[in-house]
């Protein structure tokens, strides 16, 4: 059968036809579009109609390839950010970014309501502003509470968008559990949490699970697409949800890191569990597909590097990724490190110069060219992913034999050999467009073409590249590790 999957990210969406021939999935991009924060009046909001628009354009595009005969349809974004539906139906609010700063200006009386510490012990979800929650405890603090009185559904954005096709008001279960408005333990909407914040359960959908049909086009979609009817699938709505639903690994204990603007490195398990430990180092349990839990750490990822790039672009230096890459392969090793998790490198602009803080401040010599900054970076970015899988160790007690590099990031090939020798434990790279190979899967599972998610993952080992990386120089990178470590405790 042939699908067609949608994945939205910060700064780009892409969709893609896929083909299942019982064996092996293709895929084709048969869709690409920028997707951007848009700052007005002191805000941050997404453009979601024009999101809307370029679903509607690579549908188009799908079906004229597919000659009509599409299956489903399956739609993945970044989590979080929500749209609210009155009593005509109508979308009666902007849709905010989840950077959005009224969560911050709200900080205080928000986490006076429910504690940090008693939010991660409620939720499993890590601490962080963007959540749900937050976003609409912030609201209420500030005095907007009554467009929540006021409205009937709240829809994160792929649901959102399953609405305007079909009709159908659902909420996906993946996108639902990192909400810190999710209960794990009744798999249903967290009413104490809800209560101590004040949000109104009523206008949250009923959730349903990933692989299960949540409509059908509506007959106007269908006469807009010029097409027959076709099946609006629910997926891992979460993109990390879907990018590590096709993690391709059969067996042991592997780690995956989904690599792109945020490195989200963690192990599956089967059940989720906080304490002191995962408070500590604000370890989150994100609800996977078959309730196969995601227990991850955020780390900044490759941001650092974007905006290094767009900095030099400013400074009129064009440089493409892989070439930053090469220029930094050329320099020598270890002559800077940072901690990437600083929280000054989370704000964008002067990057470069905030690298330079970060080493004259621990004493050490400041990178000068684009290759020595580069290099600085993706050493240290290694060198925290050696920390975080030390932690999942230490919380899981239980070796982690390999790591999975799932998503955009792969294709940085130096920052994959650095990890092996960070790591000292083999690296697999692939699929790079692992959120759209887990979107079919989940689809495909909806359609009966495939029993589970581990069929699942034999199908993506048959159909997309698998690189490997061995350690290597595993004595120099253990002994800069320990120096790493101190730099984790000096800012
Ligand atoms: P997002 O998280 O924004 O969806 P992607 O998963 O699309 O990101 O990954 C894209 C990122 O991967 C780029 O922003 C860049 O940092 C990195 N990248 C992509 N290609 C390369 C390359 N050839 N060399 C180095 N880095 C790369």
């Amino acid at each position: 059968m042939k699908y067609i999957a949608f994945d939205l990210g910060a700064s780009s969406g892409k969709m893609m036809l896929g083909s299942f021939d019982g064996n092996r999935l293709d895929t084709e991009v048969i869709h690409r579009f920028p997707n951007c924060q848009i700052s007005a009046n002191g805000s941050l909001y997404w453009n979601f109609l024009g999101i809307y628009q370029n679903l509607i354009e690579g549908l188009k595009t799908g079906f004229r390839k597919a000659d009509g005969q599409i299956a489903g349809l399956g739609m993945d974004s970044y989590c979080n950010d929500f749209g609210l539906i009155g009593k005509s139906g109508d979308i009666i609010t902007q849709m905010h970014c989840y950077r959005d700063a009224r969560t911050k200006r709200n900080r205080d009386k928000i986490y006076d309501l429910i504690s940090e510490k008693e939010l991660h012990q409620l939720t499993g979800n890590q601490n962080a502003l963007f959540n749900t929650a937050i976003q609409l405890a912030a609201m209420i603090q500030q005095g907007d509470g009554y467009l929540l009185e006021g409205c009937e559904t709240l829809l994160h954005l792929p649901d959102l968008l399953a609405y305007m096709l079909t009709g159908e008001r659902k909420s996906e279960y993946t996108i639902a559990s990192v909400t810190q408005m999710f209960d794990y333990r009744t798999n249903l909407w967290h009413k104490e949490v809800l209560k101590r914040f004040m949000i109104p359960e009523r206008i949250l959908a009923p959730i349903v699970e990933p692989g299960s049909v949540v409509g059908h086009a509506t007959r106007e979609m269908q006469s807009l697409l010029g097409t027959g009817g076709f099946d609006v699938i629910a997926v891992g709505e979460h993109d990390t949800a879907s990018a590590v639903a096709a993690l391709p690994a059969l067996s042991g204990n592997p780690a995956y890191i989904s690599s792109g603007t945020w490195s989200l490195m963690g192990v599956e398990t089967c059940d989720f569990f906080t304490n002191e430990t995962t408070f500590k180092y604000n370890i989150a349990f994100e609800g996977g597909v078959e309730h196969r839990y995601r227990m991850l750490k955020n780390v900044m990822g490759l941001w650092i590097i974007q905006e290094c790039r767009r900095e030099y672009q400013t400074m009129g230096q064009e440089y493409s990724f892989g070439e930053l890459a090469a220029l930094a392969a050329k320099e020598a090793p270890f002559k800077a490190l940072i901690d990437p998790d600083w929280e000054e490198f989370y704000e964008p602009g002067r990057m470069l110069e905030k690298i330079r803080k970060f080493c004259s401040m621990t004493g050490q010599k400041e990178p000068e060219t684009p290759g020595q900054f580069v290099r600085a970076v993706e050493e240290s970015l290694a060198f925290k992913y050696r920390w975080v899988m030390d932690a999942l160790e230490e919380i899981n007690g239980k070796k982690i034999d390999c790591i999975h590099i799932l998503g955009g990031g792969g294709q940085d090939r130096l920052l994959d050999q650095f990890t092996a020798n960070a790591c000292r434990r083999p690296v697999y790279v692939g699929p790079t467009e692992a959120a759209l190979a887990g979107n079919f899967l989940m689809q495909m599972k909806a359609k009966g073409e495939i029993r589970d998610v581990l069929q699942g993952r034999e199908i993506i080992r048959k159909s997309f590249d698998i690189e490997e990386f061995l350690p290597a120089d595993q004595a120099v990178w253990e002994e800069k590790y320990q120096y790493f470590k101190t730099l984790l405790k000096s800012v």
